[in-house]
């Protein structure tokens, strides 16, 4: 595990440059697994946590795209642990986190984030697109829940946090996979959380609205300037904007709050 980092208070209480190791000195030595890390909203989500003192396994499908997030990231050196995995595969995700716990000794956080999209109206909807998006966004946060689950309760602590979205609050012309799949990872997050709270293992969900990544970059003109319409705030968010969020609900900041859908959407969900 890593040591401990040494504090030093500065005297001088104008001086903050030591301000953030001493907010987030309690995370330092925490194990943090996050799926789908290696770009867009997985990618500051890994940012956050590193910052916050944690060692991340930051896992996702595509290993070519882990040279550009470690260098994205700053060469975090051993604090970030890049390793292959379909989140759909539920041997292999159990084995994973497996040997995060034999390589590390422990796992103190689970942000299922890895999410794919296939839209299209459900009329015209085949099994094969509302499979997948099933698979990829809910049965895999089932999959690394119940694994990782299993070592939070012996360590007696623990938090997840699953990444819903505003359409699955809301529903979402032409998303009906994704919205269900979204939707289904609440109903996953309050089981969790009302399960494994006695065991002082958290779960939450975040809600992000319109972000800025790749997933919604493929987006024509229109939708976008549609969805941006509804947005109270009146701008997309950035990953950073949810990366935060998750990070609160993954730290210590936040030991009392369990089964909640914390919406980061500049406004959209009331
Ligand atoms: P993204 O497409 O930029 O990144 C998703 C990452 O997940 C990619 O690195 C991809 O390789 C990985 N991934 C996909 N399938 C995988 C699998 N089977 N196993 C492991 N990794 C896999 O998407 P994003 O915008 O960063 O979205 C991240 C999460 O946030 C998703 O769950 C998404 O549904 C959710 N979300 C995004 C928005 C938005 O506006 N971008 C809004 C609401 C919710």
């Amino acid at each position: 595990m890593p040591e401990v980092k040494q504090l030093r208070l500065s005297k001088n209480r104008t001086d903050t440059s030591n301000l953030k190791d001493f907010e987030h000195m309690p995370e330092t030595g925490k194990i943090a697994i996050v799926t789908g890390a290696a770009r867009g909203i997985g990618l500051e989500i890994c940012r956050e946590l590193l910052d916050a003192g944690m060692t991340v396994v930051a896992v996702d499908i595509r290993p070519e795209l882990f040279e550009a997030a470690r260098a994205s990231l700053g060469e975090p050196g051993e604090n970030l642990d890049c390793r292959q995995l379909d989140v759909t595969d539920s041997k292999a995700f159990t084995s994973l986190v497996d040997a995060v716990v034999e390589r590390y000794g422990r796992v103190d956080v689970l942000v299922n984030n890895a999410g794919i999209t296939r839209d299209g109206l459900l009329m015209r909807m085949d099994d094969a697109d509302w499979e997948l998006v099933l698979k990829v966004n809910l049965f895999s946060a089932f999959y690394g829940t119940r694994a990782v689950s299993r070592y939070m309760v012996r360590q007696k602590s623990g938090s997840i946090v699953n990444i819903s979205s505003y359409s699955g609050l809301e529903g979402n012309r032409g998303q009906a996979n994704y919205s269900a799949s979204k939707a289904g990872l609440i109903g996953l997050t309050k089981t969790t959380a009302k399960e494994l709270a006695g065991k002082n293992i958290r779960c939450n969900a975040v809600a992000p609205g319109f972000i800025e990544t790749e997933m919604t970059a493929v987006l024509p003109q229109q939708a976008k300037d549609m969805a941006l319409s509804q947005i109270p705030m009146k701008r997309m968010g950035s990953p950073r904007d949810i990366a935060k969020a998750v990070c609160f609900l993954a730290c210590g900041a936040s030991d009392y709050v369990t089964a909640q859908v914390l919406s980061v959407d500049g406004g959209m969900h009331t």
